[in-house]
């Protein structure tokens, strides 16, 4: 049987980002079929966990290739649901080559060592890697498709059972999804996706045994202390304040080109954008221009989806909260030296790249998340200067320093934030194999990429065999080497 959930208690209106209409309805699961769709999921992880993890890899990968090679109705769904072509083609382009360096990563992490001698005399010791039998993935709006991914990827990898719960703004590619999957039974019986908003993720916090939450502090913060009541593990990849600091060893023009790369794309909606520049002095003005001018030829993707470089705002309160913070910051003495008008085409929301000057600490641009395509950029003089203030902030996701290698990387070292792209922003989208936590309201629990990303769905049993007459280690580890 293919999990599926099969009845519905409510149904959801969803806002198309182009046209700015409701054309198309979910119907969130009643709570009797999300808990026989857990019951059901249950039920067959046990055989999924009890295949080699080769076998669970091999599966997987025999779905991610089938999606990459004929995305079509997913790709379809997933661009009507974000308004934008060439993006969603690449959160779907990169999946086979994820399943294949978690699957290569647990043919590393996840061999048994067998058994060996505890430094405890005449103890051995064996461990056992056993799944969270089924983890729930809770996901956002900005990148639908890959934000699930990222953890369903390893968690099914590990051995568990999966239900995906995207954003009740984004929801239309679920059922292409789930029809993809029908065509690989043994993974759709471990793994589902479900509509649903707030009310649909705090119910799955109820039938799960582990949860991952990519998405808002606010929302975070409700979804750990649900997960702290029910007793399991939460992992939540939240908001940012990504900074840049442009040194004066730095190229003006490539510093120029990637920060306006690290800002604008996918229209600033991506938890690690760089949302606040402070560059040295000596180069802020050629550094300004630069920017303006890159920032100016930046084409919005209407009235053809599949032109320009931008698409619409997809989550329609955004433009509110973006439009908010330009007029703070305006009337505080901010100066805007291109777009900084939210435009209205064809029912949608749209802005275009938006840099800032004369900005201060105290204007919300600089502290709270704009999560648009807006730049505000700072002159400092001193470096510890731009350290302070780039480290002045509640999040601590990522960051980026332009400049000189040696020089840029000891900037880095003291940066709060859990991972730094040096003369480059924004890496850790494209580097899956290595671990990087979120630093104070950007996230907690152990790291979605590298390692981690997988053992943390994997609870780590000892068995400890008490031998008695054996003496040393040496004794032991000799006895043991007789037996294999
Ligand atoms: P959100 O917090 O509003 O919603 C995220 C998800 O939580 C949605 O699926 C929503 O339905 C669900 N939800 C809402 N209320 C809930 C509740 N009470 N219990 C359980 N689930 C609930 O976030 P969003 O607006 O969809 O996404 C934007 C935010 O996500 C930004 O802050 C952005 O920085 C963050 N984000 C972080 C990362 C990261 O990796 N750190 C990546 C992308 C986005």
């Amino acid at each position: 049987m293919s999990a599926r959930v099969q009845g519905s208690s409510s149904t959801l209106a969803v806002r198309n980002p182009r046209t700015g209409e409701v054309d198309c309805t979910i119907d969130r699961p009643s709570a009797p079929a999300l808990g026989e769709l857990a019951r059901s999921l249950r039920e067959h992880q046990r055989d999924w966990s009890a295949l080699p993890v080769e076998r669970r890899a091999e599966i997987l990968k025999e779905w991610a290739g089938r999606l990459v090679g004929e995305p079509g109705e997913v790709l379809a769904a997933l661009s009507t649901d974000t308004g934008r072509y060439a993006l969603a083609a690449g959160e779907i382009r990169p999946l086979a080559g994820i399943v294949a360096a978690y699957a290569t990563m647990a043919g590393k992490l996840l061999t048994d060592p067998g058994e060996r001698a505890s430094v405890t005399k005449g103890v051995g010791i064996r461990t056992q890697r056993v799944a969270y039998p089924l983890v729930g993935i809770i996901s956002p709006w900005n990148f639908p498709f890959l934000l699930s991914m990222l953890d369903a990827i390893p968690a099914l990898v590990a051995g568990c059972a999966v239900i995906v719960k995207p954003s009740e703004v984004t929801p239309r590619f679920i059922r292409p999804l789930m029809a993809s999957l029908s065509a690989v039974p043994e993974l759709a019986k471990v793994f589902a996706l479900i509509p649903g908003d707030g009310v649909t993720g705090q119910a799955l916090i109820g039938e799960v045994d582990f949860i991952c939450f990519t998405g808002s502090v606010a929302t975070g913060r409700k979804v750990a202390e649900a997960c702290a009541r029910a007793f399991i593990p939460a992992c939540l990849e939240l908001g940012g304040k990504d900074p840049a600091i442009v040194l004066p060893s730095a190229d003006v023009g490539t510093a120029a080109d990637v920060v306006l790369r690290g800002s604008v794309q996918a229209t600033g909606q991506a938890c690690q954008s760089i949302e606040r520049v402070y560059v040295q002095r000596s180069i802020y003005e050629p550094f300004v221009a630069a920017l303006v001018e890159r920032a100016k030829a930046v084409e919005l993707n209407y009235p053809d989806i599949h032109a320009g470089h931008i698409g619409p705002l997809i989550f329609e309160r955004q433009a509110t909260i973006i439009a908010e913070q330009l007029a703070e910051a305006r009337a505080q003495g901010a100066t805007v030296h291109c777009g900084g008008e939210i435009e209205r085409h064809g029912g949608g929301a749209w802005i275009r790249p938006t840099v800032l000057t004369g900005v201060t600490h105290s204007m919300k641009v600089m502290r709270e998340e704009t999560f648009g395509p807006v730049i505000p950029v700072m002159p400092y003089d001193r470096i510890e200067e731009a350290i302070a203030l780039a480290n002045e902030s509640d999040y601590g996701l990522s960051a980026a320093v332009f400049g000189e290698d040696e020089e840029a990387c000891a900037v880095a070292l003291r940066l709060n934030a859990g991972a730094v792209s040096i003369n480059d922003g924004g890496l850790t989208t494209e580097v899956f194999d290595t671990e990087k936590d979120a630093f104070k309201f950007s996230g907690l629990g152990p790291s979605r990429m590298g390692p981690s990303g997988l053992l943390r769905f994997l609870r780590t049993k000892a068995i400890l065999v008490q031998y008695g007459d054996a003496k040393t280690i040496a004794d032991l580890d000799e006895r043991l080497a007789r037996r294999t």
